[in-house]
């Protein structure tokens, strides 16, 4: 299957495993990202929160040399239970999660199947896709 239909067949499958899925009975990868944020969603969760930035950058983010901003911690500071709780701000990197709406989904294996174990959407769309695709063991 070249890359296209690979993208049609992923996406096809996440649009009708994710709404059989509540994610707020999951929140596995509020515990196991690293959550990439840029300048704008700092502004606005610190704005929501009533923080300066500086307080809100001393708090939660870690920066690195290229300008790169994460969260400074695994599970997110903002998840409470399974739950998120800045949900309506939440960042792009969460909303995207797992991504499956994104073109070349062969470049990015390795990151998929990093979570495979924790998301039950990728879980179950990638075991989906092998068995319509009869996927077969291959010893070398
Ligand atoms: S901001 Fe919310 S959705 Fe994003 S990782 Fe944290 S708890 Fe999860
Ligand atoms: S790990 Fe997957 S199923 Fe669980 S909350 Fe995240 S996106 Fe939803």
């Amino acid at each position: 299957m070249d890359s296209v239909n690979l993208d049609k067949a992923v996406f096809a499958l996440s649009e009708a495993i994710s709404p059989q899925i509540n994610c707020t009975d999951c929140g596995n990868c509020c515990k196991s990202l690293m959550v990439n944020i840029n300048n704008q969603e700092a502004d606005n969760l610190s704005a929501h929160l009533g923080q300066s930035r500086a307080e809100f950058d001393e708090k939660y983010l870690e920066k690195g040399e290229s300008g790169r901003m994460v969260l400074n911690a695994i599970p997110c500071h903002f998840l409470v239970g399974n739950s998120c709780s800045v949900y309506e701000h939440r960042f792009e990197g969460c909303k995207e999660f797992p991504a499956f709406h994104v073109k070349e989904i062969k470049k990015r294996l390795f990151t998929t199947y990093m979570h495979y174990d924790r998301c039950p959407i990728i879980f179950n769309v990638l075991e989906t896709l092998k068995k319509d695709l009869e996927w077969q063991y291959v010893s070398e």
